[in-house]
């Protein structure tokens, strides 16, 4: 991609009205543009890193027996009358013309409809186990969102739901689930905590919740310095200091950010809308499920919150919007350009993805200050100088040093 072509600039200043880090590097950098308090739109270097995060959650999900199918996001009010959560208050309803009170919402989970979709499908044990998952929008009347992508008020999530023959069967999956958003986190760049939590407005059971530490979170968990092991400091009985019952170890009191939550459900929807299923005697019974969200805005938000530094950003290579940064410093000699362009032409036939620098107007400081703040692995300059030196400098975004190599080299360093 060409940067004088690229919809969506660079900003010298954060918008005054964020105060979130987050907020203000993915502004300042055109990866994002905020509509209102907590809605965002995603400009195409939001969009490619979304995408990316996207395909990491796919083929995890895939992985482990999840289906993709895209669901409804206007519900009909009797979904969620029939549990008793149409009063829940971050629910967006919405008044259809004439109508004086709402008779549909807007999606902010969907258990209500799948398990709906699922009676239809489902009648025997033969049919069972099955797992779905979506990536969509989710609508959330947030009170509080400030935070940027960590929390808004319309987000991305990927929501699985698993059906099952018995409360063994959904635990077992429970655990695959687990296993499965580790790597998702890890592959993302970001270190998860596994911690028991409360199931809020999604079940009576505990939960597991996937923690990510950081002073900005709005969590506060217990965990413990040496097995990790981690509660969530609304339903926890452990104190800052007290011993892990786990491991004995030490038990630390840290914030952090919620990136994922799972929640054995049990047979509450079912119930609700006559999910049933007949086992092997031929009795009915009710189908076991279990549900699995993952915020893509707020992961995106928090590997900003935990990889930057006091210019910018520096994604993971998993989910950076390029990988190379290619920068061509203004000459007086069309040399330069020469050997930029053909670089660059180069770098897209061997198929890596590129951002190519190429605007004239903008000084080798502005260059450099846009490529730190947007932060891309690999930057590679061309320049007068380099091109004395016979190479092409190159640093990656994570260290300090840059050095000349050959072009042949920094294929090799850009392919792999
Ligand atoms: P929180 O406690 O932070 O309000 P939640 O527990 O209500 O979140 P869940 O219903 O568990 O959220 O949603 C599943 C996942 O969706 C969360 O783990 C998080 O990654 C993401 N998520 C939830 N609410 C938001 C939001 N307002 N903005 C962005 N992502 C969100
Ligand atoms: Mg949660």
């Amino acid at each position: 991609m060409r940067q004088s072509q690229l919809f969506g600039k660079t900003l010298r200043e954060a918008p005054r009205d964020e105060i979130s880090l987050n907020a203000k590097l993915l502004t300042r950098g055109g990866f994002i543009y905020k509509n209102s308090a907590g809605v965002y739109s995603f400009l195409p270097l939001g969009w490619r890193v979304i995408r990316k995060i996207a395909d990491i959650i796919r083929e995890e999900m895939n992985a482990i027996g999840g289906q993709e199918m895209f669901m409804a996001a206007l519900h009909d009010k009797r979904y969620l009358t029939a549990t008793g959560r149409w009063n829940v208050d971050v629910v967006f309803k919405v008044l259809a013309g004439g109508e004086k009170e709402p008779s549909f919402n807007i999606s902010w989970t969907h258990e209500e409809i799948i398990a709906e979709i699922a009676a239809k499908y489902i009648s025997s044990y033969k049919d069972l186990p099955l797992a779905a998952y979506q990536i969509q929008t989710k609508f959330r009347h947030e009170p509080r969102a400030k935070s940027g992508l960590l929390r808004g008020r319309e987000f991305l999530m990927k929501d699985l739901y698993s059906f099952h023959s018995s409360e063994k069967d959904l635990m077992d999956y429970y655990e695959k689930v687990a296993v499965a958003y580790h790597k998702i986190f890890k592959r993302c760049g970001l270190k998860s905590i596994y911690t028991l939590a409360a199931g809020g407005e999604f079940t009576a059971n505990y939960t597991h919740e996937f923690q990510v530490i950081a002073d900005v979170g709005e969590d506060v968990i217990y965990v413990c310095e040496g097995c990790a092991y981690a509660e969530n400091k609304e339903i926890s009985k452990l104190k800052a200091g007290g011993q892990c019952p786990q491991c004995r170890g030490r038990v630390e009191e840290k914030k952090s950010i919620e990136v994922g939550n799972i929640f054995p459900l049990g047979t509450k929807y079912s119930e609700a809308f006559d999910l049933l299923f007949a086992n092997e005697k031929g009795e009915k019974k009710h189908v076991v499920m279990g549900s699995y969200g993952i915020g893509l805005g707020r992961t995106l938000g928090t590997i900003v919150e935990t990889s930057h530094d006091e210019k910018g950003i520096m994604w993971p290579e998993t989910v950076a919007p390029f990988r190379v940064h290619l920068l061509e410093i203004k000459s007086t000699s069309s040399v330069v350009k020469r050997v930029a362009q053909k670089l660059y032409k180069t770098l897209l036939a061997r198929e890596v993805e590129v951002l190519y620098d190429d605007r004239d107007e903008k000084t080798a400081g502005e260059k450099f200050a846009d490529a730190d703040l947007i932060g891309l692995p690999l930057r590679a300059v061309i320049s007068e100088k380099t091109i004395a030196q016979k190479g092409i400098e190159v640093k990656k975004r994570s260290e300090r040093e840059a050095k000349i190599i050959s072009a042949k080299e920094l294929l090799k360093l850009a392919s792999c």
